[in-house]
């Protein structure tokens, strides 16, 4: 039998063997899941909130324990796993379950011409979603995923990833504990392999957060089932600090934004644009609080920064810094390991020739920010947005309506003007980038419309309407003639339209005495 090995990242201890999923268990597990949707998607919306808050009663009975998994899974400290992932959840839930029922009501669509007949727009369960996640927010990202999929109706299928099984298997477990019907959450465990494997099980939905190379190959796979996907993707967010920004306040935001959850985020201050004017005393403020950090294994809960949590992931760090060495960046602070690997010193680099290197370029996903500058607004902006990436950005000023215009010009996902990366956990407002950030959106009405079918009822306003449409067969002169004049009534003038109408109702009138439907 097949195991995967959950490691504590600080430490290198092994926390537990785990046995795969094999793919050969796939198909049992998808009839399994749709059978439990079909139970589960039956109840109302109403019905479905109430069993998920009991699952928000498990996680609150059980905060400390979770955060402690979280943290010696992933690396991150106890305090970012407690406010960072589990509150969030917390929350999204409850915003879910109040607001997820009167989302998911039928919508009445106000009909222009056809005053006769009425449109409204029915929510019903896509079946069974497939939720692939990465390892840098194991338990927030799935969970919101999973609860918004269970809330709409659908069963899922979650694969964690395979550098944190553990906390996957505690989302697992915290659902059983909340009498979630058998089967309406199976937790898959296995590596990209296994992912690969999920597709061809035809779920009705991939929702996928990961890498940029990995989003690609999958919806790929899914092209060939004709699977819709949401793909939340990469980043390379950059942070824009106007010369009227408040110093101190914008080198905490880099600072936060940058290194929190030690800049493993995907809506991680990757990129600093700052204007000339203030960028020696706002690069002297950053080092000096880098400078102050703790970092170190987070079981001593006295640290800001963990371990880095992916083994693979310092082979990242390590091409983009060597390569900004040998070009003659700057290294302002950091850019050493320490010497057991585990730790990457928060590093901040810059130079004439930075926004050449793949440190500037390319998602690092680490405790590395790249600085430039700028001289003018428009130079800020074109640099934000010479990127193949689009989550997120942020804006530090002190003039919000100049702060609100530069927003509306970066092509972006999500801008944040005074504030930085922490709208990614927000349940109310929609997450999810453009370009090669991905699309699709998570949170807020958007992302719950993420997980249903929308099915267009039309039909008569009253009971009696029943006459044959104006439109059906046959084909007549005065029908002919009725029609044409109708693209006058579209006219821009009202003097137009009226010219038009007396004819238009002279053909109608013999229209309707004359010709009759079949
Ligand atoms: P990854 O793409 O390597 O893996 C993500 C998941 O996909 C894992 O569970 C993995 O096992 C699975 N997988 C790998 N190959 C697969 C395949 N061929 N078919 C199906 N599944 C497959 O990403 P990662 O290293 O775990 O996560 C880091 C990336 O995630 C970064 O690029 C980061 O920016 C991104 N991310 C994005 C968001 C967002 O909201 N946009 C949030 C968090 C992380």
């Amino acid at each position: 039998m097949a195991t995967l090995q959950s490691k504590n990242p600080a430490t290198g201890e092994l926390l537990r063997e785990i046995e795969m999923t094999s793919p050969d268990e796939l198909p049992r597990i998808f009839t399994q899941a749709h059978a439990a949707q079909r139970a589960w998607g039956a109840l109302r919306p109403r019905e479905r909130a109430a069993r998920l808050i009991r699952l928000r009663e498990t996680i609150i009975n059980r905060v400390d324990t979770i955060a402690d998994l979280i943290s010696q899974e992933n690396g991150k400290p106890h305090f970012e796993a407690m406010a960072n992932e589990l509150l969030p959840s917390v929350d999204l839930i409850t915003y879910f379950a109040k607001q997820g029922p009167l989302l998911l009501q039928d919508r009445r669509i106000p009909m222009s011409l056809l005053k006769h007949r009425t449109s409204s727009l029915n929510y019903w369960p896509l079946g069974v979603v497939a939720v692939i996640s990465p390892w840098n927010y194991p338990f927030l990202l799935p969970f919101g995923e999973i609860a918004m999929a269970l809330l709409a109706g659908n069963a899922v299928v979650f694969k964690p990833s395979e550098v944190t099984p553990l906390t996957g298997l505690k989302i697992q477990e915290l659902a059983d504990e909340a009498g979630l019907p058998p089967h309406l959450l199976q937790t898959v465990i296995g590596d990209g392999s296994l992912g690969a494997a999920m597709i061809h099980q035809k779920p009705n939905k991939i929702f996928f957060t990961g890498s940029v190379p990995t989003g690609k190959k999958i919806m790929s796979a899914a092209a060939e089932y004709l699977i819709p996907v949401t793909l939340e993707l990469g980043g390379k967010d950059a942070m824009i600090v106007m010369p009227d920004a408040d110093l101190d306040f914008a080198s905490s935001a880099a600072l936060w934004g940058g290194y929190s959850n030690s800049g493993q985020v995907c809506a991680s201050v990757e990129r600093i644009l700052v204007h000339e004017s203030v960028a020696d005393l706002f690069t002297a403020l950053l080092k000096e609080k880098l400078g102050q950090l703790r970092q170190g294994p987070s079981s001593l809960r006295n640290n800001d920064l963990g371990a880095i949590a992916f083994e693979k992931q310092k082979t990242v760090y390590e091409r983009h810094l060597s390569a900004a060495r040998e070009k003659g960046a700057t290294f302002v602070a950091g850019g050493d390991f320490s010497p057991d690997r585990t730790f990457l010193k928060p590093t901040l680099v810059t130079g004439p020739g930075i926004e050449s290197l793949d440190v500037y370029t390319e998602e690092t996903f680490g405790p590395i920010i790249a600085l430039t500058t700028f001289k003018s607004v428009h130079e800020a902006i074109e640099k934000t947005n010479h990127s193949r990436y689009g989550l997120l950005a942020s804006i530090i000023t002190r003039d919000l309506a100049q702060g609100d215009w530069i927003a509306r010009q970066l092509e972006v996902g999500t801008v944040t003007i005074n504030e930085v990366t922490y709208t990614a956990g927000l349940s109310e407002t929609p997450w999810g980038g453009v370009k090669e950030s991905g699309f699709g959106r998570k949170h807020s009405a958007e992302g719950l419309y993420e997980f249903v079918n929308v099915r267009h009822i039309h039909k008569p306003r009253f009971r009696f309407t029943v006459f044959k449409s104006l439109w059906w067969f046959p084909y007549t002169e005065y029908q002919y003639a009725t029609f044409r004049k109708f693209f006058e009534l579209y006219r821009v003038h009202w003097i137009d339209k009226l010219r038009a109408l007396p004819l238009f109702l002279w053909n109608f009138v013999r229209f309707i005495k004359r010709e009759k439907r079949i």
